[in-house]
């Protein structure tokens, strides 16, 4: 991972990048800041900015052995640990390493609850226990394969247990040569003692130009929208895309509502099975979304002219041309056959024969005009 990948924090960059050119490690680190700052990725360019044999004034090369293999978290010399759900088959990060490294490198600003989701261990409380300690004393005896530093990254540091602190407090007073130790928290609930022996850098919120700018450029987000997210996710670039995603995803069950309900509108017959077709492929948790969204849209569009109503700008639009072919009547009908549908796509019903008759029953229950203006 290369400088240029993470997002923003350019003096704590620069700082790093000093500390290398100066030849000024410090054995013992700690990335101190909040969910989604980028300390883990920047933590990684750091160190690879530390092992390239080609690094310029302001990044590493990311293309030599080196750079290659820590970008891919596969470097012999570069040992993570991070919090776990323990069980008696789980007692140590190199347990589950494999999966941890598909996590990050999905999404280099994973958080420690995205983490536990990918273990399914939503309920469990993570934990960086004792059988860690020995494991990461085994790792450091080791001597290291590229005769250079050997490095140990904590990620989410404050959730080491009382014992495994204490024993990484021994390595922290006494440590092997050549090792880095790089501690990453969100918090100060370290023990003072190792907060004592550790130089503190402190990685803070993004800005919002910042996230602006990742939006655009890694996300391909109009920029009016990456503003708006960027208002919202106050420097935390993961909780941006969370919003993102769910933006995306309430763009994508009102663009498929309306082309639906137009489709109902005027049966046509090519445009209804392409718009099946489509439905069939996106999944039963998306198909349920879709109902669950259309159930709501109708409701509202009874309402609309008699109540306020809860929708968006675009979508109150098309509601107000679409409503005068939903009677009151119809649209009752219409929610409860939708509410049926919902039950069945839960039990597993074939999706396409589900929608086509879905669809015909709403055609029937539209007061179909003879020219449609939706
Ligand atoms: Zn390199």
């Amino acid at each position: 991972m290369q400088f240029s990948k993470v997002v923003g924090q350019q003096h704590i960059k620069e700082s790093f990048i000093q500390a290398v050119t100066d030849g000024r490690i410090s054995h013992a680190q700690l990335f101190l800041g909040p969910e989604g700052n980028g300390s883990l990725p920047l933590a990684i360019a750091y160190i690879q900015y530390l092992f390239c044999k080609q690094r310029t004034a302001t990044d590493s090369c990311g293309a030599c052995p080196q750079c290659q293999r820590i970008s891919k978290l596969s470097h012999p010399d570069v040992h993570f640990v991070f919090p776990l759900a323990l069980s008696k088959d789980v007692e140590k990060s190199n347990d589950v390493f494999p999966k941890w490294k598909e996590a990050f490198l999905k999404n280099n600003y994973m958080s420690l609850t995205d983490w536990m989701n990918t273990l399914d261990a939503e309920n469990k409380q993570p934990v960086i226990g004792v059988g860690e300690s020995k494991d990461i004393l085994h790792q450091l005896s080791l001597t290291s394969h590229e005769g250079s530093y050997k490095v140990m990254i904590v990620w989410m540091a404050e959730k080491l247990n009382l014992v495994a602190a204490n024993k990484i407090l021994k390595i922290l007073e006494e440590p092997p040569d050549k090792t880095i130790f790089i501690l990453i928290t969100e918090g100060t609930q370290l023990p003072v003692t190792i907060l004592s022996r550790t130089q503190i850098t402190k990685i803070p919120r993004l800005t919002e130009e910042d996230i602006i700018g990742a939006l655009v450029e890694n996300n391909k987000t109009p920029k009016e929208q990456a503003i708006g997210i960027a208002k919202s996710a106050e420097g935390n670039y993961r909780y941006a895309q969370v919003l993102l995603t769910e933006n995306e995803d309430a763009q994508f069950l009102s663009e498929k509502f309306q082309e639906w309900m137009r489709i109902c509108l005027t049966l046509n017959g090519d445009k209804l099975s392409e718009w099946i077709n489509e439905v069939a492929t996106i999944g039963r948790e998306k198909q349920k979304q879709l109902l669950a969204y259309s159930i709501q849209t109708i409701r509202q569009s009874i309402l609309l002219g008699s109540f306020a109503i809860n929708v968006k700008a675009s979508e109150e639009d098309f509601l107000r041309k679409f409503s005068p072919y939903v009677p009151f009547e119809s649209g009752a009908n219409i929610a409860e056959e939708l509410t049926k549908a919902y039950h069945a796509v839960e039990r597993n019903a074939h999706p396409k024969i589900l929608f086509m008759s879905l669809s015909l029953k709403i055609h029937s229950q539209l007061g179909i005009p003879k020219k449609v203006t939706v």
